[in-house]
């Protein structure tokens, strides 16, 4: 039997990995789920996949996940040391499904152990790549991606050799407001935001999806896991969301992984790598489909693009205080502080202010990242109340 973890059980990613593995229970050992706010979801889970362990990220929720694993032998914790702590129980298998920077720190414990790190949180590549990466050659780990497009560029490079890659095409779907004018992004909505048009996902990467700010974390995520040239990645439009990303090698071909919108696909290839086992997704009909589009992206309405060209460019630390304030201008969105057009401009404000303090030279810690973090989040703070007065 495989023992596994999967860190944020309880979230889109999360819950589509527990499907899986839910379908052949005998194959797994499930070690330690967890999650939020979510208690109810979690204890669920706990039960039904017979868990040794659940934890809640949040101290506050410890007692209700207690009381309802109460008699049933799970063991549960609450708080940030506990979810890092329950990443130190040895395991084959890892799912790193948080959201977010909280999901850098379990999923560098969890690579001490050697197995297998399954990534979708692509925010570990994107504040500190480098460091993941060395800690999962150190400990003779493995990284394997989750994130579609990363899975699907995977894919093809099956048997390929990476020197012989000219490009690697991320596309992106253009999100919910993909066909709006440019004049009208202004007054959009959270509600309107947090609708996708194909894909089924958590709120914030949703509406990271309607500013492009995910396809700038995935123009990043690509340069760091496969080392390819940031001239050489770009990101293409293409709205019916069937071709995850082709690869193109110098001889001028090019290999184009299309499946549908289902995270089950990636999440599926990165638990049974390097087999591949039927998975529940559903099969294309391209007689059915007739045509597929491709646009290029807009970077007048779309500036997260041309920011993930300077984080790559600066390098270092520029990527964890992108991250950072990309995070804290979506709880300004969110929350109702600021608009959805001022995310781009809070993020630029503190790449900017941040840069000269050496940002790209600086050595990729666990400490230097949360330290940045927590810098460009304090100024990101301070650009979102300068938008409010
Ligand atoms: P989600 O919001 O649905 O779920 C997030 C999970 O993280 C939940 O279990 C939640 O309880 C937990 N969590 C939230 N805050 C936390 C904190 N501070 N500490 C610990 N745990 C916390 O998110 P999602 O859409 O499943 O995305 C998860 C990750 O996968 C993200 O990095 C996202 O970018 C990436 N990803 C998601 C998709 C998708 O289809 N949803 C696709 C590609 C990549
Ligand atoms: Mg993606």
């Amino acid at each position: 039997m495989r023992r596994i973890s999967i860190f944020g059980s309880t979230g889109s990613i999360g819950c589509n990995t527990v499907d899986l593995v839910q379908r052949s229970p005998e194959e797994y050992s499930v070690v330690a789920l967890t999650g939020g706010r979510n208690v109810a979801k979690l204890a669920e889970q706990a039960k039904a996949l017979g868990a040794e362990i659940a934890v809640t990220a949040f101290e506050e929720c410890g007692d209700a996940l207690k009381d309802a694993l109460a008699g049933t032998g799970i063991e549960t914790a609450a708080g940030e040391a506990a979810v890092v702590a329950a990443a130190e129980r040895p395991v084959d298998w890892v799912m790193s499904a948080i959201v977010g920077a909280a999901g850098l720190p379990p999923g560098l414990k969890a690579l001490e152990h050697g197995g297998t790190l399954a990534l979708a949180n692509k925010e570990s590549l994107v504040t500190a790549g480098p460091l993941l990466l060395e800690t999962a050659e150190a400990h003779g780990a493995r990284v394997l991606p989750v994130d579609s497009e990363h899975s699907a560029v995977f894919q093809g490079l099956v048997g390929e050799d990476i020197d012989a890659v000219e490009r690697v095409i991320i596309t992106a779907s253009g999100g919910a407001f993909r066909d709006w004018p440019i004049e009208r992004l202004k007054e959009a909505t959270v509600a309107q935001a947090s609708s996708h048009p194909n894909w089924a996902m958590g709120q914030r990467i949703t509406i990271d999806s309607a500013s492009l700010f995910n396809k700038a974390l995935e123009l990043i995520e690509t340069h760091q896991f496969f080392g390819v040239d940031p001239e050489r990645i770009e990101a293409l439009i293409h709205p019916e969301s069937l071709i995850h990303a082709m690869v193109g090698f110098r001889d001028g071909a090019l290999m184009a992984h299309v499946g549908p919108p289902d995270m089950r696909h990636a999440i599926g290839y990165a638990l049974h790598w390097p087999e591949r086992r039927d998975l529940p997704v559903a099969r294309l009909d391209f007689a059915e489909i007739g045509s597929m589009t491709f646009q290029a992206p807009d970077e007048a309405r779309y500036p997260a693009l041309a920011l993930a060209r300077e984080v790559m460019r600066q390098g270092g630390l520029t990527g964890a205080a992108f991250n950072a304030a990309k995070e804290a201008a979506l709880d300004g969105f969110i929350g109702g502080r600021i608009g959805f057009l001022d995310m781009a401009g809070v993020v630029a404000d503190v790449i900017e202010k941040m840069s000269g303090e050496g940002l790209g030279k600086a050595a990729i810690t666990l400490d230097s990242v949360r330290h940045t973090d927590q810098m460009a989040r304090r100024w990101a703070d301070e650009f979102i109340e300068e938008r409010q007065r």
